[in-house]
């Protein structure tokens, strides 16, 4: 059989680590990046006699992520324990939820090329984290960190619906900008806030019968998930075309090779000896809680988007880009305020802005200036103080160092030169120097206009002020 009679199937389990202050059963603080075990306490390591508290935050992000994602909210839900051994997991269990889930069948819609598609969302339960195993490159063994045992996690399974690498991606941005907007988590993916088990299988085309998936742990980046999946896919297919079997198993994608591994046979829930906690209580939630919780949600990207259209005229690829990102609409909607120079925010953000984020693999929620810089930045060009091309070098500044334009601009000497006898000095010395582009320009070759516009501006690093140099050479090749 062919390739193009294949159809790959992909169920994302995305694990978000909630932005609480403190952790999901005891009161370490949840920061990241701190000095291994300076962050835990008896409850997080597991010792002799501690008993874990549900912190009640991790229960309201949860359910608020359940209602920014069209879930039901289960009034009657509780902790479980799963159980299975590993060097990062000191309890020997991982306290989580099986049978009872806060959040039930949601969706998130994506916009695909070929349309709107809707994923399913199975469940969103809370769990806690485990700890982190730190392998000695010298063979000297793994030390072990539990500052993130603990740290509160929401698990957000999809049902098996998406079918190529350009969903999975668009479900996962799309489910990331949720959870940025409702600021239940700050899905840095580097730090692994936002990770993914991504799980593939493959079937002909027109069966209705699901293939045996495989699934591969914790990835972090959208570029080893393309990449994992359709190296999975097209190792499917040919075990398949070869008359093998594919095997349900937990697989390791090695990004230096560009393969999978095979890491151990899948376990089935039986493995885990699933049952309810005993140290916990219920947790029931009331009409009024759910309903309170309901009431803070935030204005989310959608309803943005529609905005940004209507009031500010925006292209729909562009307000999607922008409202992509809380961080990149905050930034938006701040910098209007302060120049009210809607388009030109605009195509700061979509041009320059998303370049840079690109080219330095920068997410958004780093930008590390702020709304008014980059508001003040479009004003000093909308008065005339500095030409565009100085902007750009304004935006880089930014982006290196963040402080007021303003101050930029006149520490690095940037003000643009709009003083007609600074400009005719200028425009009088590039003619001086081009006596070809002269000649050129009366014989009807209108282009050299523009070099010699160039010439100056290359000659003022950028600093002369365009329409006068234009306006001037003008009247000079006029004479
Ligand atoms: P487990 O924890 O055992 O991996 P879950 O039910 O939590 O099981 O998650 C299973 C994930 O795998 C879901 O996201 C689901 O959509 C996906 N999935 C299930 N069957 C398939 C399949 N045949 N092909 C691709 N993905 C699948
Ligand atoms: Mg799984």
């Amino acid at each position: 059989m062919l390739r193009e009679d294949y159809e790959a199937v992909m169920g994302l389990e995305v694990h978000a680590e909630l932005s609480t202050k403190t952790t999901i059963f005891c009161a370490c603080p949840t920061n990241f990046g701190a000095s291994p075990n300076t962050q835990t306490c008896p409850i997080c390591m597991a010792m002799p006699g501690t008993l874990p508290v549900l912190n009640e935050k991790v229960v309201e992000y949860a359910v608020k992520a359940g209602l920014a994602t069209g879930c039901d909210i289960s009034r009657d839900s509780k902790n479980d324990r799963k159980n299975y051994f590993y060097p990062d997991l000191p309890k020997s269990y991982q306290i989580s939820q099986y049978d009872k889930p806060l959040c039930e069948h949601g969706k998130i819609e994506i916009e695909t090329s070929e349309g709107k598609k809707t994923i399913g969302i199975t469940r969103i339960h809370i769990e806690e984290d485990a700890g982190k195993l730190n392998h000695d490159e010298f063979g000297g063994g793994s030390l072990v960190d539990l500052n993130r045992a603990g740290v509160p996690l929401i698990e957000i399974v999809s049902e098996p619906d998406l079918r190529s690498t350009e969903e999975v991606e668009l479900y996962l941005k799309k489910l990331k900008s949720v959870l940025e907007y409702i600021e239940v988590s700050d899905c840095k993916m580097q730090e692994g806030s936002f990770r993914a088990d991504v799980n593939v299988s493959v079937r002909k085309k027109g069966d209705s019968k699901l293939g045996t998936r495989t699934e591969m742990k914790n990835m972090n980046s959208f570029r080893s998930i393309t990449r994992a999946i359709e190296y999975e896919i097209d190792r499917q297919i040919d075990v398949i075309e070869n008359g093998g079997k594919i095997e349900q198993e937990t697989l390791r994608w090695d990004e230096v090779s560009g393969k999978t591994f095979s890491m151990r046979d899948k376990e089935d829930a039986q493995d885990y000896r699933y049952f309810p906690d005993p140290d916990l209580v219920a947790i029931k939630l009331s009409e009024e809680y759910i309903e309170n919780i309901k009431k803070t949600l935030p204005e989310l990207p959608e309803s943005r988007k529609q905005r940004y259209l209507e009031e500010y005229k925006l292209s729909e690829k562009d307000a999607n880009i922008i409202t992509s990102s809380k961080y990149l609409s905050d930034l938006f909607e701040g910098a209007i305020e302060v120049c009210n120079n809607p388009k030109a925010v605009n195509n700061w953000i979509i041009s320059d802005i998303s370049r840079i984020l690109n080219e330095t693999e920068t997410e958004p929620i780093e930008i590390p200036f702020d709304s008014n810089q980059l508001g003040k930045l479009v004003i000093l060009i909308d008065k005339g103080t500095i030409s565009s091309s100085i902007g750009k070098k304004v935006l880089e500044e930014l982006f290196e160092n963040p402080r007021d334009p303003e101050e930029i601009i006149k520490e690095k000497g940037w003000i643009q030169i709009s003083d007609e006898g600074e400009i005719k000095e200028i425009v009088l010395k590039i003619l001086e120097e081009n006596p070809q582009s002269i000649a050129d320009y009366k014989a009807g070759k209108d282009r050299a206009l523009g070099f010699l516009v160039g010439q100056a501006m290359k000659q003022t690093k950028g600093k002369a002020n365009p329409q006068m140099l234009n306006k001037m050479f003008l009247e000079e090749l006029k004479k």
